[in-house]
């Protein structure tokens, strides 16, 4: 059998975003959930991005993501506007609103996988309308590894297509207010037992600067955030966590429990690397030396 052409494939949004923190504000910046996660993943494997972007999308991002060896046969150019977010962080920076959301282009987005990407044995469903995220599941030829995100607003309007495709995932992540929001537990613990019963066989659950919870049937894995003195843009933290996970994974070649686990030191070392600056500003300065010195010194903060 030959080997396929992108070992991951990442589905989700790519958005210009104006941000604002107590301290700067940015506009028109490359962000969006497909953006972050590829760039994380690229660090460690051949990975297909599938999203869509105006004819407005300027030619320097595109040139970010073709630095990164990111393969972009995925990727839609439309006529008409890019997706727009803007949004402005609270003075402890964990909280923020939203100012605005202007789909553009996103709102017919339909996606569709190059032939390539069907065969890509990781499949990474970032965060679009759940039925979107079935679309692309539908057309992948069984995957080994398929990781879904989303977030309150498709919980809250979509709930039965998106339990719908969680039920055919290997693992769900989600932020810890969204897993609250999803089943009606505050205990995450319980939130887990619940959405362990829609059917993946791993859940992940994200707490931000205080890192994420693994739970599968049987056991339950603790992982804490690297500290940092200082960060700028949290901003796709937590799909720059998730890129990570699924790269280091697909280039591990493995599904197993121990690996996940591995590979989420990788992601959650990678994400702490994105925060220091504002969208892929940092990513694009950064190699797979320093995140293995990052790696080594985070597990051992980590040995018990
Ligand atoms: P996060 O910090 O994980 O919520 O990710 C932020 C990214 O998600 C930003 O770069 C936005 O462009 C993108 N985004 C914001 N709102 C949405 C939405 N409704 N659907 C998809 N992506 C979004």
């Amino acid at each position: 059998m030959t080997k396929p052409a992108v070992d991951l494939t990442i589905v989700g949004s790519i958005g210009i975003d104006t941000i604002e923190t107590p301290t700067e504000k940015r506009e028109e910046i490359l962000g969006g959930s497909v953006s972050y996660a590829c760039a994380a993943a690229s660090f460690f494997t051949h990975t297909g991005m599938v999203g869509v972007v105006g004819t407005d999308f300027p030619d320097a991002f595109l040139n970010t993501w073709k630095n990164m060896s990111i393969d972009l046969e995925g990727l839609q150019t439309v006529e008409g506007k890019t997706f727009r977010w803007s949004g402005v962080y609270h003075e402890n920076m964990d909280n923020r609103d939203t100012i605005s959301t202007e789909l553009n282009v996103f709102e017919t987005f339909s996606p569709e996988l190059p032939e390539d990407y069907c065969e890509a044995p990781y499949l990474f469903l970032g965060n679009i309308h759940p039925g979107l995220q079935l679309h692309v599941l539908e057309q992948t030829r069984t995957p080994k590894f398929v990781l879904i995100d989303t977030m309150d607003l498709w919980i809250n309007i979509a709930k039965e297509d998106l339990t719908k495709v969680i039920s055919k995932c290997n693992m769900l992540t989600l932020n810890e207010s969204e897993a609250q929001l999803f089943t009606g537990e505050h205990a995450l613990t319980q939130a887990a037992k619940k959405l362990l019963e829609l059917g993946p066989e791993y859940v992940l659950i994200k707490k931000g600067g205080n890192g994420s919870m693994l739970f599968t049937k049987e056991d339950v894995f603790l992982l804490h955030a690297y500290p940092l003195d200082s960060f700028k843009d949290p901003t796709g933290a937590g799909d720059t966590f998730a890129g990570g996970l699924m790269g280091a994974l697909a280039a591990s070649g493995k599904t197993d429990k121990e690996s996940i686990r591995q590979a989420m030191v990788y992601g959650s070392v990678v994400a702490s690397f994105g925060v220091e600056e504002f969208s892929l500003e940092r990513l694009t300065q950064l190699d797979r030396d320093e995140i293995e010195i990052r790696v080594t010194e985070f597990k051992e903060m980590c040995r018990i």
